[in-house]
């Protein structure tokens, strides 16, 4: 992809000058996004939709969370992320009995430590949890993936967007329910 450069006018299309190295007029860039939005896509709504995102779906704070952690490791190629619902299902289905576990001694762990048993690269194990997130909330289970916590922080994921609280009734969900009733989505029937 080629990265936008700054031209001297505003890009939202007002012909104003913008400061020099500036695409926008300050407050500029709204103006602009809400034109394409709604002259492309119709409402915010909408525009989730149409990339997969919304409830059940793609999580826009978890995905912008996800996003900002891997800009900030190396770069990768950006295509695996688009093929991550199928490509993906291996891991998860490697994943779901180590969450499973956790949930039953009542224990969380940290992406490093997950990763490892998992043998995904911590960075990369958001995309195996995101397809087991949205299992559960497919099917209203106790959000399993809630167990895997940060090691600084011991929050779940960087998008974690819920208070302490709610992180507190959500662990004690996942390890009130008994997981054994359920059987591992992901493993191919034999
Ligand atoms: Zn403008």
């Amino acid at each position: 992809m080629v990265k936008a450069q700054p031209t001297g006018s505003c890009w939202c299309g007002c012909g104003a000058e913008t400061a020099r190295g500036s695409f926008f007029v300050p407050g500029h860039d709204r103006v602009a996004e809400t034109a394409v939005v709604q002259t492309r896509y119709g409402s915010v709504p909408d525009f989730l939709l149409h990339h997969g995102f919304g409830p059940g779906k793609l999580n826009p704070k978890d995905e912008l969370a996800a996003h900002r952690l891997s800009a900030r490791s190396v770069a990768r190629p950006p295509s695996r992320r688009v093929e991550s619902a199928t490509d993906w299902r291996e891991e998860a289905a490697r994943l779901w009995p180590v969450l499973v576990d956790l949930a039953r001694r009542k224990r969380s762990a940290t992406y490093k430590d997950v990763g490892a048993i998992v043998e995904v690269f911590h960075r990369n194990l958001r995309l195996p949890l995101e397809l087991i997130q949205q299992h559960c909330a497919v099917h209203r289970l106790p959000r399993l993936t809630v167990l895997v916590v940060n090691g600084d922080t011991q929050l779940p994921g960087a998008g974690f967007a819920g208070s302490l609280e709610e992180l507190d009734q959500l662990r004690s969900a996942v390890f009130a329910f008994d997981w054994s009733a359920v059987t591992n989505p992901f493993e191919e029937p034999t």
